[in-house]
């Protein structure tokens, strides 16, 4: 395996660096959503900076605006995003709602979202759970009727996030009642701002809202808004949730790296009983560990980059490189928590708070991630199936 990158790759790398040192991701002004996935607030401003680059849609087909270039240039941009700590949280979802799109949408679709994402004027939330659908997601009871051209979707979806900034929901629906659970469902791309969507929003553990409740009643949707084929929606979903969960999580590498240098720095410049922490072998340790870990999740995330473009399947990578990146991110809250000892619950804002509260922030928003996007328990199901094997638990296969 080749593990460089090639030149014209790095010749971007250096690119996107040259653009963070001209357009400073802590000047934009953030709305809605702070850090709390870890990639940095969401600022619309900055993601029409990287549109205006041509950077959101460079992998896409020329025919619909895009330049054709490799994945690894979506990869190399997320990096050095998420190395920067800049403000693009929602970023993952446009790209992978845009492939959708192209490989699935109607020509309407294609026509009046993708030049949207492409201006960075449009970003999307992902209604799958509800309050009684999460890990047993075919328990869904939103329902998508059809009334001439048009659907007419009614239920409620939970967990939703960054609905409340969003431009469109991803939702799915059941369009076939009678039909077996894991079939007869069907994704629409909804827009937030047609009657009867009403957005509300659920306070985290940190105070911050990056979840909402959305209630869906009569909901007219254009039949071309259907993402995909009728009834069709849960294969299409089974597919794109493997690589929903490599893009959602590419960026954990470099933001943990980020944040691991800021440990580092801390404890270096930090002295206790007069001798630098630096000094202390728990503390080195620790670190050491640490950027192990974050090294091989990083090497791990590109080997299934590497993957994906080949167009080789990936039936349980995926899975598996989403457990270790959630579970390395929580290891890191902790160990930092233990570094800073007294001043690590602290928040941001508070006089005495370290790393403006990165890591208390971390520590909070880090115990939802191995729930997001398919709980570990689940994830590892499926590592020990599809991965290893073996056979699935007794009573698990509906
Ligand atoms: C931070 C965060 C962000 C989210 N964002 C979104 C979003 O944008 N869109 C969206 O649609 N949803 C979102 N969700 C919802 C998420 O997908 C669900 O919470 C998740 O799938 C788990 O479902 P549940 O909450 O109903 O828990 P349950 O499915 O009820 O699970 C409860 C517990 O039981 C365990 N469990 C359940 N079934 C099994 C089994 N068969 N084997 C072993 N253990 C099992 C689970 O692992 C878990 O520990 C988000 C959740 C969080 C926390």
């Amino acid at each position: 395996m080749e593990f460089a990158f090639t030149a014209a790759e790095q010749a971007f790398a250096t690119e996107v660096r040259r653009f963070l040192r001209d357009h400073l991701p802590d000047r934009f002004p953030h709305d809605g959503m702070d850090a709390g996935y870890g990639s940095g607030a969401h600022s619309r401003a900055f993601l029409r900076a990287l549109a205006a680059e041509g950077w959101l849609s460079m992998t896409w087909p020329r025919e619909f605006g895009g330049q054709e270039r490799s994945l690894m240039h979506k990869l190399i941009l997320f990096e050095e995003l998420a190395l920067a700590g800049a403000p693009f949280g929602p970023l993952a979802g446009c790209a992978e709602t845009a492939d959708a799109i192209i490989r699935y949408g109607s020509e309407r679709l294609k026509r009046e979202v993708l030049p949207r994402i492409a201006r960075g004027e449009a970003t999307f939330w992902q209604g799958f759970s509800e309050p009684n659908a999460g890990s047993d997601l075919l328990s869904l009871r939103t329902e998508g009727t059809r009334d001439g051209d048009d659907w007419v979707i009614n239920g409620h979806k939970i967990w939703s996030s960054h609905a409340g900034i969003s431009t469109y929901g991803l939702v799915l629906a059941r369009t076939s009642p009678g039909a077996r659970r894991s079939q007869g469902l069907s994704m629409f791309v909804v827009d937030n701002t047609l009657p009867g969507m009403d957005i509300r929003p659920i306070r985290s553990l940190t105070g911050e809202v990056y979840h909402y409740e959305v209630f869906l009643d009569r909901v007219r949707v254009p039949g071309d808004y259907l993402l995909g084929r009728e009834n069709e929606g849960f294969v299409q979903l089974l597919k794109g949730l493997d690589t929903d969960r490599f893009w959602g999580r590419f960026y954990k590498a470099p933001a943990l790296k980020r944040l691991l240098g800021e440990l580092v720095e801390y404890a270096n410049t930090t002295r206790q009983h007069e001798v630098p922490l630096a000094r202390n072998a728990v503390i080195r340790r620790q670190l050491a560990g640490l950027a192990t870990e974050i090294e091989a999740l990083r090497l791990l995330f590109y080997r299934i980059g590497w993957m994906l473009e080949r167009g080789l399947p990936t039936p349980y990578e995926s899975a598996l490189v989403k457990v270790l990146a959630d579970e390395t991110g929580q290891r890191l809250a902790a160990a930092g928590m233990d570094i800073l000892g007294l001043w690590g619950p602290l928040r941001e804002g508070s006089r005495w708070a370290k790393l403006e509260g990165r890591i208390q922030h971390l520590y909070q928003t880090g115990l939802g991630q191995t729930i997001a996007g398919g709980t570990s328990e689940i994830l590892r199901t499926t590592v020990a199936t599809r991965g290893l094997g073996l056979p699935r638990e007794p009573g698990a296969g509906r």
